[in-house]
Order: structure tokens, then C-alpha cells, then sequence
């Protein structure tokens, strides 16, 4: 059967992007607007200059990543409405249900998703390390 239900999943897309698109807009505006509301009337000038010129790359770096998940949220509810939802992009295999229900913007399989992540994750270190951002 091709023709699943997907309508839940489509629901939370729609939930999910909303919510992000939230974080998104709050996120902005506080990297925007930190700086300038906080260091002229810090004591300790320099210090905390440099903690919020890191605070809001940190802001940066994660709205990056907001704007990532979004983007997978998109073609997710794309998919669904192609009726391509629910296969894996990479090798075409059905995407187990479960993981749709925990991930419901997933576009790969367990497989391909670890091999994919792997090549990303090589990416971002070397583009972190001029950053200084520390792995979870
Ligand atoms: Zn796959």
C-alpha cells in the first residue's frame, strides 16, 4: 500500500514549523538586540563584552541549525504531498514507521542517515574549529 494516512504526520510538520519558525523570529531578535541593550553599562566592560560576543555566535550557530531542521520539515510535508513521504531519499527503502513517528521530517532510512550524518559531522568539525564551539 503506497497510499498510507499521513495526516498526522502532516500535522505535526505544520506544528513543528510553526514552533521553529517561533524559535526563529525570538532567537533573532535576542542576538540582534544583547549587545547593544547590555554593554555600556557593565563594570567589567571587557569580560563581558567577550561572553556576549559568544553568546551570540553560539545564537547564531543554533539559528543556523533551526533554519537546517525547517528546511527538512519543508520538504517533508513536499513529500507527503507528492506521495513520496516515507521512503528513504538515498536508497528508496521504506522508512519504519517508528522513526517517522519520532522524526517525522526524516527523509532516510537508519542506514543512510548514519552514513550521511558521519560525513556531515567531518564537515562541521572543520568548520567549528574556527568557532571553538564544544560537542555536547
Ligand atoms: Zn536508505
Amino acid at each position: 500500500m503506497v497510499t498510507t494516512d499521513f495526516t498526522p504526520h502532516l500535522e505535526k510538520l505544520f506544528a513543528l514549523r510553526a514552533r521553529l519558525r517561533g524559535i526563529m523570529t525570538q532567537m533573532e531578535d535576542g542576538a540582534l538586540n544583547h549587545d547593544r541593550s547590555r554593554t555600556t553599562s557593565m563594570p567589567n566592560h571587557m569580560a563581558e563584552l567577550g561572553s556576549s560576543n559568544f553568546d551570540q555566535e553560539l545564537t547564531l550557530s543554533l539559528l543556523g541549525s533551526e533554519r537546517n531542521s525547517l528546511g527538512k520539515i519543508e520538504a517533508a510535508i513536499m513529500r507527503i504531498e507528492e506521495g513520496s513521504y516515507g521512503r528513504c531519499d538515498t536508497c528508496g527503502a521504506k522508512i519504519p514507521k517508528a522513526r517517522l513517528e519520532a522524526l517525522p521530517y526524516a527523509a532516510q532510512c537508519v542506514h543512510c542517515a548514519s552514513e550521511q550524518e558521519s560525513v556531515l559531522s567531518a564537515f562541521d568539525f572543520q568548520r567549528e574549529t574556527q568557532h571553538r564551539v564544544l560537542p555536547r
